[in-house]
């Protein structure tokens, strides 16, 4: 038996035998009278506490329980613990949710939440970055009037959200997108958007890279082949045609040859660890050999001076120096004609760097080309370039060499005027020169 219905039981009780005493003492009306006082008086207590309960019911505030008497001190009590713990449990719950939605906001990846009928319950920062949304005016607008993608509509109608959905330039900006829906909750949907635009591009230029080389070898091997099956065809070989031939498939082996060297240079400063191996490079003697290096590919047909004014050398690696500069060197020399003059520089720029410079005369680069020139492959004029036995890949090694000693590449070029390949190095690269 409850507290209550114990108290209540006992009252009455007591009420029943005051009753019984005074109508067996004054007679039966007078103990009528009393208990009807009684009971009205143990009704209104009642009432007057159902009355505390209703007006407290109607806006229930855990500090502002009534005060009761009897068995309703009790009441009010159970009721006080009650509401509480379910503040405290309100006040965990909401913690809970408040950390989620810091979790979400801070997701790399975009979270949008939708109901049943696809509209938008929530979106995270990432989410409203990556499909344009307003986090504000868009909730509770269906995602398919929002994200107006043909390709979209169609992945939501499907409903097989096993596979992404890749979405490009969904913002005004040149973005792709892989899209993701998982339905949880039986009805609602998570949608998931990841950036995959770096992803995109590396996976471009790998299958271009792939192309390219394929393409640059095809060309030799098959002018080798054709003059193999030449020459395999003829019932007996003729001297003269040999002869004629042979230079002509020197020439592509060594194309091929050259290919795979810069391939293989590449790779190897690519693949080599970011902490290479430096050491103190003697700039005066790097120059000297870099000299005899133009004055042999030149043979003579160019003007090729040294101006050396810097008294720093650099720390570096020496080896993969040598390939850049003398990239720099190889280009001069070729895309200048003959009678032009070539010029490699080292000079102080100011108290912190020093440059590098090779500047020619000689066919010069149009402007539109400059951003793009140490891209692999690429080249202002394809024939002009591998008629001179480029590869394509000399600027390339430049930019990675360069990346490997924190040097920056300026390029100054006027089409049939000349150019300036500049390399600067900051101070962290300069040492003081060796006696
Ligand atoms: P390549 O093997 O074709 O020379 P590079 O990567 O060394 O390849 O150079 C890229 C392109 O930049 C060349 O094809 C050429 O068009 C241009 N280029 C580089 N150096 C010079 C230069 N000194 N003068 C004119 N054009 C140059």
């Amino acid at each position: 038996m409850s507290d209550f219905a114990r108290r209540s039981s006992g009252w009455l009780l007591a009420i029943s035998l005051i009753a019984l005493g005074f109508s067996l003492v004054f007679g039966p009306e007078i103990g009528l009278l009393v208990l009807s006082a009684q009971l009205m008086l143990w009704l209104g207590f009642h009432l007057y506490h159902i009355g505390l309960l209703l007006r407290w019911l109607n806006r229930p505030a855990p500090g502002r329980i009534p005060e009761g008497y009897g068995a309703w001190h009790n009441v009010f009590m159970s009721l006080y613990r009650r509401a509480r713990k379910q503040k405290q449990s309100k006040r965990k719950l909401a913690s809970i949710l408040d950390r989620f939605i810091h979790a979400g906001e801070a997701m790399p990846d975009g979270v949008v939440v939708l109901d049943e009928y696809d509209r938008i319950e929530w979106v995270n920062p990432m989410g409203v970055e990556h499909l344009g949304l307003d986090p504000i005016t868009d909730v509770g607008n269906q995602i398919l009037n929002l994200i107006r993608q043909p390709g979209f509509h169609t992945y939501m109608a499907a409903q097989s959200y096993s596979q992404p959905l890749i979405l490009r330039s969904i913002t005004p900006s040149e973005r792709v997108l892989s899209i993701q829906l998982v339905p949880f909750d039986t009805t609602r949907k998570l949608l998931l958007s990841r950036d995959i635009t770096q992803l995109e591009r590396v996976q471009t230029v790998h299958r271009d890279f792939v192309a390219n080389v394929s393409h640059e070898l095809r060309t030799p091997l098959t002018v080798v082949g054709g003059f193999l099956e030449t020459l395999s065809d003829m019932p007996t070989l003729d001297d003269h045609t040999v002869r004629q031939f042979l230079p002509m498939m020197l020439e592509q082996s060594r194309r091929m040859q050259s290919l795979v060297e810069d391939l293989l240079t590449l790779s190897r400063i690519e693949n080599s660890p970011r902490s290479m191996q430096q050491e103190t490079v003697n700039m005066t003697r790097m120059l000297d050999t870099l000299m005899v290096e133009a004055e042999g590919l030149s043979q003579g047909r160019h003007q090729i001076k040294l101006d050396n004014t810097c008294e720093h050398w650099l720390w570096g690696n020496a080896q993969e120096l040598h390939s850049a500069f003398g990239n720099l060197v190889s280009n001069a020399v070729r895309y200048t004609p003959e009678g032009g003059s070539i010029t490699l520089g080292w000079h102080a720029m100011d108290e912190n760097r020093a440059v590098f410079s090779v500047s020619d005369t000689g066919i010069g680069i149009p402007r539109e080309h400059l951003p793009r020139l140490t891209e692999r492959f690429y080249r202002v004029d394809r024939g002009r370039s591998r008629g001179n036995g480029g590869t394509g890949l000399g600027l390339a090694i430049v930019k990675h060499v360069l990346a490997r000693h924190h040097a920056r590449l300026e390029v100054q070029s006027e089409a049939e005027k000349g150019s300036c390949f500049s390399v600067i190095f900051n101070a962290e690269q300069l040492t003081e020169a060796e006696i």
